[in-house]
């Protein structure tokens, strides 16, 4: 339900200080409308539906100076994906420290080229400092379905993902799919020219659902023209060269279930294309 849900009353208003501190703007005279203070780079990912926040955690390293935020409706599952981060952030800080006093273990990196801070765990895990510290990516417990204009500008997202979004199976309940003919217009609204919007299911039924939704199905709708023209599919090269596209393959939590019972994975990119020019 919605209650208790925060939602800034415009993106203006919102305050990200207390999620990304690392990227605080030191001119502490540049406030948002709601007085706080203001980062030095917008946020432009967004996980929707992020659940435990495995997709976060595998593009915090890939994209280190982007920041990306995952939003979720259950509270402890949002809980549990803060926490996770506060960690993670924690353990990196451990690390460099570790690393200044010259006691820190090390490691390879994979072309075991250069060796980086690294630190054992009590059964013998390595972890190494990874580029960004975590501290590029964060939580927010939010009903995107409502409010997502509430929190993103128009053009300023460079991606969505939705990563096995849940399916709602019924017909009468496919007004609560997150992909939807309404929903699409605000991601259009939100992703600028370029922009990608990333979709994975395991249900072969909502993937079509997704392709529908994305992209004409006949000459006659095409002529008909609408919002799709917003759209266009990205080709099996494409995804292929994309690295978050096997980040979303293999690191959501959700993605490894469905690894561990031998699922299908069904994945469809689309790029946001420039704004049509009305005369
Ligand atoms: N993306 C994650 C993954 O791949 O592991 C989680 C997938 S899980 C099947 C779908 C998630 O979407 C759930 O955690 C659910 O609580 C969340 N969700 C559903 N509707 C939502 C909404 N309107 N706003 C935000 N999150 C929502």
């Amino acid at each position: 339900s919605d209650h208790h849900l925060d939602y800034p009353i415009s993106p203006a208003h919102m305050d990200w200080s207390s999620h990304y501190p690392a990227f605080l703007d030191p001119d502490t005279s540049k406030t948002t409308l709601g007085g706080a203070r203001k980062l030095l780079k917008d946020v432009e990912v967004v996980d929707i539906g992020c659940g435990f926040g495995g997709l976060l955690v595998g593009l915090a390293p890939l994209l280190p100076e982007t920041l990306m935020v995952g939003m979720e409706i259950r509270i402890s599952v949002l809980e549990y994906v803060t926490s996770r981060i506060h960690a993670l952030r924690m353990q990196q800080q451990k690390l460099k420290n570790a690393a200044i006093a010259g006691t820190g273990a090390t490691s390879q990196d994979s072309n075991n080229t250069v060796e980086q801070p690294a630190i054992e765990d009590e059964v013998g895990n390595t972890t190494a400092v990874v580029p960004g510290n975590y501290e590029n990516i964060s939580g927010i417990r939010a009903n995107t379905m409502k409010f997502l204009p509430n929190f993103f500008d128009q053009h300023q997202l460079s991606k969505i993902f939705v990563c096995f979004p849940d399916p709602h199976f019924k017909a009468r309940k496919h007004k609560a799919r997150i992909i939807s003919e309404s929903l699409n217009a605000e991601y259009a609204y939100a992703l600028r020219p370029g922009g990608l919007m990333y979709t994975i299911t395991d249900v072969e039924e909502y993937h079509h659902w997704v392709l529908r939704h994305f992209e004409y199905q006949s000459e006659e709708e095409k002529d008909r023209g609408g919002v799709k023209d917003l759209w266009e599919r990205l080709t099996d090269e494409e995804l292929a060269a994309d690295p978050c596209v096997h980040v979303m393959s293999v690191e959501t939590e959700e993605s490894k279930k469905v690894s561990r019972n031998n699922g299908n994975k069904y994945v469809a990119v689309f790029r946001r294309k420039a704004d049509p020019e009305w005369s």
